[in-house]
């Protein structure tokens, strides 16, 4: 796995690095101390505490700054995984790993919210019809008019394969909102020119009750999406 690669290359830097700079104060302080000897004879205690003060202090420094250097570069690189880890890598949008964490502190918080799950109806149609990297420019589109729709500091994830999650403010009208995505769903300029016919959605929402788990959320969107499918699709349905 090349995470665990890069760790092991970054350990075995940082212990050499430490061999290297101890090695390389022990052997300066002892030349300069030396040194010391040799130039003025038999050294007193203040030449000698000057000689131990003045290695460390050329040393040290740099040291210190390239250790500061290998632990920025890797805090750096720490933090870019971490937002890799939570998007979604075709859409650009919030994984599910990312959504779930979200949307558990915000229900955590107590924040009145609603949750809308987005299904694109008969995708594999799109993907069996014109190709898979036509399906990718369609999930794309959707993920971008999602995006554009939801409303300020509205949670917007690509929770499946051609499943999206919004979580949004309890106040939000979700059936306007699911309007607006479906009438910008219909326009897809880069997908028609692949030759895709109009593409529509399912929606489930569900409002969260006080004290709901996200797991019990989702499950009552999920059952709302399943009557928009069942219903004959390119609708919503509101849970119970
Ligand atoms: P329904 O209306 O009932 O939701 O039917 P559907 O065809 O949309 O649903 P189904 O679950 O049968 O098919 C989903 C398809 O989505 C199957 C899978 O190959 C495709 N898919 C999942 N992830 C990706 C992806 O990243 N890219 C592409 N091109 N296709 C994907
Ligand atoms: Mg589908
Ligand atoms: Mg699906």
């Amino acid at each position: 796995m090349p995470h665990r690669a890069a760790r092991r290359v970054s350990f075995r830097r940082l212990i050499l690095g430490g061999v290297l700079v101890v090695g390389f104060s022990v052997a300066a302080s002892m030349l300069f101390t030396h040194l010391s000897f040799v130039s003025f004879g038999d050294l007193e205690y203040g030449g000698a505490m000057w000689a131990a003060a003045i290695v460390p202090l050329l040393v040290a420094p740099p040291a210190y700054g390239w250790i500061a250097w290998l632990s920025w570069r890797l805090h750096r690189a720490n933090a870019a995984l971490e937002t890799l880890a939570g998007c979604d890598a075709l859409t650009g949008l919030a994984n599910r790993r990312a959504f779930v964490e979200d949307a558990r502190a915000r229900l955590a918080a107590g924040a009145p919210v609603q949750l809308l799950i987005a299904d694109i109806d008969h995708f594999k149609r799109i993907n069996d019809s014109m190709g898979h990297a036509a399906g990718d420019l369609a999930l794309t589109h959707a993920a971008a008019v999602l995006a554009r729709a939801a409303p300020e500091g509205g949670l917007v994830a690509r929770i499946g394969g051609e499943e999206f999650a919004l979580l949004v403010p309890a106040e939000t009208d979700a059936a306007a909102l699911v309007a607006r995505i479906a009438g910008e769903l219909a326009h897809m300029p880069v997908p028609a020119a692949a030759g895709l016919q109009r593409m529509t959605c399912s929606f489930g929402v569900a409002v969260a009750q006080p004290g709901e788990s996200l797991d019990a959320l989702l499950s009552r969107a999920d059952a709302a999406l399943y009557a928009a499918k069942d219903g004959g699709r390119d609708r919503m349905a509101l849970a119970g």
